[in-house]
Formats: structure tokens, C-alpha cells, sequence
């Protein structure tokens, strides 16, 4: 079982639990993500920002030139104090307030994704008090199922996202009629870590009868926005640690038909950074119960709720021993039974003191840290600052 590497004596020296993230693999990916998307005319890569948002993570990425996929207000003033411009943000979100559609029509944002026509009478209104014009794609729900977990998938019919594809011509037409919004495209994004090429593919199909639909109407959008949700290799994080972008990007550029001039968006969130990132914890006590051992760690599901929330798998390493190999469940200090990162694993034999590393948790880990049971937030680390 070949490990990460890792700067173990530097790591030592950090007061654990933190996140821990490889600033060369980070560039790297985001090498093919670029080398692969250019291939294609028109293609152009936003980056899911809800997936990790720690300013050093952000850098690297605006450096390489992506755009940003947002989904909070919130998430617009990180990007813009990153240094994202204003005309590559997307704008996604079943719930929009007031206060965040005002921040993304101050700015001039490429684009609002509505999901409603409640919220575009409100875009609409809001741009008017202000003499601008939005720009907006629709959400389109288009019930393609992905085969992933349940609580990640968003393109079926029974989601909450996204308006109805029968909706769709009614919906623009309104949105027309309306002075202080622009149609500039359509929106899709049906769920995340997904694998299956093929559920890609589903989803160009419903994309194509959908624009055929528009032609017939004589509507040709300016962009299509596909979202993100391709998945990564949570098992074996060594031995594949950039995913596949070439066999992603190639469906997408055999199986889509793009109408002339017009731009295919992406909102790559978990493959972006899922790899790049372990969350790096200590053994505090290695506990004999009646019936197995426990490794019990200083981090907790605050830290990386994954496992607890999703029932996710993380690839754990000892690496801080060469011992022979034991079996462990690896539990965190937090009082609840779902405080587990992983049950009966093997691991190099381990002692207090020992590090551990978390493996695949760049996304949506250090961003969905909590401050339950009043512990501090996890920091993050680059490779290239310790
Ligand atoms: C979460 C999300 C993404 C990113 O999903 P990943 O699976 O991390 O690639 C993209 N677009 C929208 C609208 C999202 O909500």
C-alpha cells in the first residue's frame, strides 16, 4: 500500500487537527483542467467555490485562470477579495436574498442562474431600482438521474432545484417581456461525484432536444451551462490523483451540439480540489474494546463531516509509522455515534502521538468545519508556506 507523500517532519511540528494542501498537485490539475478544456472552442471552466474557499486554495485557482461558480453572497465577496473579475462569476441558488442578488448586480456578474420565476420578478425589480440589467440563465431541472449518492443528486424531477423542462418556453417568454433582465443562457447541473460518463451523456441528450425546442421558437442562447459534479477516486487517491478530464471534457464536446458562437460553461467544484487536500490529525489513545481497537484522533466530524453526513469513505494513512499493519476503527472525540472516519481499516500500527492522514479532503471538508462542541475551526496549510 503506497502512501502520499508527505513533509512528515514539517507536519509534526503543526498543532493538529488541520488541512493540509499539496500546492504542486493543486497546479497540476488545474494544468490538464486547462490543457483539456482548450481543445474545445467555446469551452470555459468556472470553479465551484462552495467546495473549499480557503484564500490560499482560491490563489492558486485564480491564478490559472478559471472563472467562479457561487452560490451565496457570501461567496461572491470571497471571490472578488481573491481576485476573481466580475465577468466570470456565475451566480447559482434555489434561495437568492435580496442583499445578494443587489451584491451581484453592484458588480456586474456574468450571469444570475434563476431558478424560479418568483426570484426573477425580484432580479428584475431590484435591477430596475438600480438602472442595470442582469443577465440571467435558467435553471433547468432536467430529470436525469445521476448515479450517486441520494443526497447529491439534483437533476431529477422530485429535486428541489431547478424550474420544470415544460416550463421552460413559458418562463423565457416572461423573462423577455421583462426590461431589466437579459436571457443570455440555460443552466444544468444534476448532481455530484459522479463517475458514469454515461449520465453526462444523459444530460447533452435532454440539452439538445431542449435547444431544439429554442430553435423552433427561433431562441438561441448565448452560453449553456452544464454544472459540475464529476467525481473523483476517493479509494485510491495515489495511484489516480488528477480525475479524468480528457474522457469529461471529450463527452461533452462529442454529445453536445453547441449552435455557432456559443460558449459550454462548467462549475467543477470535488475535482478540482478534492485530492490536493488531507485533513492531518494525531492519535490521542489507541483504545482495546471488547471486540476491536480504536484509534481515537484529535479531529472530530466538525472538522470533516463527510463521513457522518454522507456515510463518505476516506482512504486513511498512518504516516508517521512503518509498523506492521493492524486494524482499527478511527473515531474522533465528539459524543455522538456517527463520530467515525472509518471502521476496521488496517493501519501501520499505531501509537499515541502518531499523525494520520485523511486523505481526499480537499472538498467540501475545511469549508463545512463547525465550531460544535466549541472547538476551533481546522486551518489550512499550503505545501509551498510551511
Ligand atoms: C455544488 C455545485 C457545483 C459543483 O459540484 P461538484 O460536484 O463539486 O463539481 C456546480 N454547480 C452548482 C450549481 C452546484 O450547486
Amino acid at each position: 500500500m503506497a502512501k502520499g507523500k508527505f513533509p512528515i517532519e514539517k507536519l509534526k511540528r503543526i498543532d493538529t487537527p488541520f488541512y493540509y494542501y499539496d500546492a504542486e498537485l493543486l497546479r497540476q490539475t488545474l494544468r490538464v483542467i486547462n490543457t483539456e478544456a482548450s481543445k474545445h472552442e467555446g469551452f470555459c471552466v468556472h470553479y465551484a467555490v462552495k467546495a473549499n474557499a480557503n484564500p490560499k486554495v482560491l490563489r492558486i485557482i485564480r491564478e490559472s485562470g478559471l472563472g467562479v461558480d457561487c452560490v451565496s453572497g457570501g461567496e461572491i465577496e470571497v471571490s472578488l477579495k481573491a481576485g476573481f473579475p466580475a465577468s466570470k462569476i456565475v451566480f447559482a441558488g434555489v434561495g437568492k436574498s435580496d442583499w445578494e442578488i443587489n451584491i451581484g448586480l453592484d458588480n456586474d456578474i456574468f450571469c444570475f442562474n434563476v431558478e424560479s420565476i418568483p426570484e426573477l420578478e425580484v432580479i428584475n425589480e431590484l435591477a430596475a431600482q438600480k438602472g442595470k440589467v442582469a443577465r440571467v440563465a435558467f435553471r433547468l431541472n432536467p430529470n436525469v438521474g445521476a448515479h450517486t449518492h441520494a443526497n447529491i443528486t439534483t437533476g431529477l424531477a422530485e429535486n428541489k432545484f431547478g424550474i420544470a423542462m415544460r416550463d421552460m418556453m413559458s418562463v423565457i417568454e416572461e423573462a423577455i417581456s421583462m426590461k431589466n433582465v437579459k436571457v443570455v443562457g440555460l443552466h444544468f447541473h444534476i448532481g455530484s461525484q459522479i463517475l458514469d460518463m454515461g449520465d453526462f451523456e444523459a444530460l447533452c441528450n435532454r440539452v439538445n432536444e431542449l435547444q431544439n425546442e429554442l430553435e423552433r421558437h427561433r431562441i438561441v442562447m448565448e452560453h449553456i451551462n452544464v454544472g459540475g459534479g464529476l467525481g473523483v477516486d476517493y479509494q485510491h487517491p495515489n495511484r489516480l490523483p488528477i480525475p479524468d478530464f480528457k474522457a469529461y471534457f471529450d463527452t461533452y464536446a462529442k454529445k453536445l451540439k453547441l449552435r455557432p458562437g456559443q460558449t459550454l460553461h462548467f462549475e467543477l467544484g470535488r475535482a478540482v480540489v478534492a485530492q490536493c487536500g488531507s485533513l492531518i490529525t494525531r492519535t490521542l489513545y489507541i483504545k482495546q474494546g471488547a471486540t476491536k481497537q480504536f484509534a481515537i484522533v484529535d479531529a472530530g466530524f466538525p472538522d470533516l463531516i463527510r463521513p457522518a453526513l454522507y456515510q463518505a469513505y476516506h482512504k486513511i494513512e498512518n504516516i508517521t509509522s512503518e509498523e506492521p499493519f493492524q486494524t482499527y476503527d478511527v473515531v474522533g472525540p465528539i459524543c455522538e455515534s456517527t463520530d467515525v472516519f472509518a471502521k476496521q481499516i488496517d493501519l501501520n500500527q499505531c501509537h499515541r502521538g502518531d499523525l494520520l492522514a485523511i486523505r481526499s479532503a480537499g472538498a467540501y471538508g475545511e469549508i463545512m468545519a463547525s465550531q460544535y462542541n466549541c472547538r476551533r475551526l481546522p486551518k489550512g496549510y499550503m505545501s509551498d508556506e510551511i
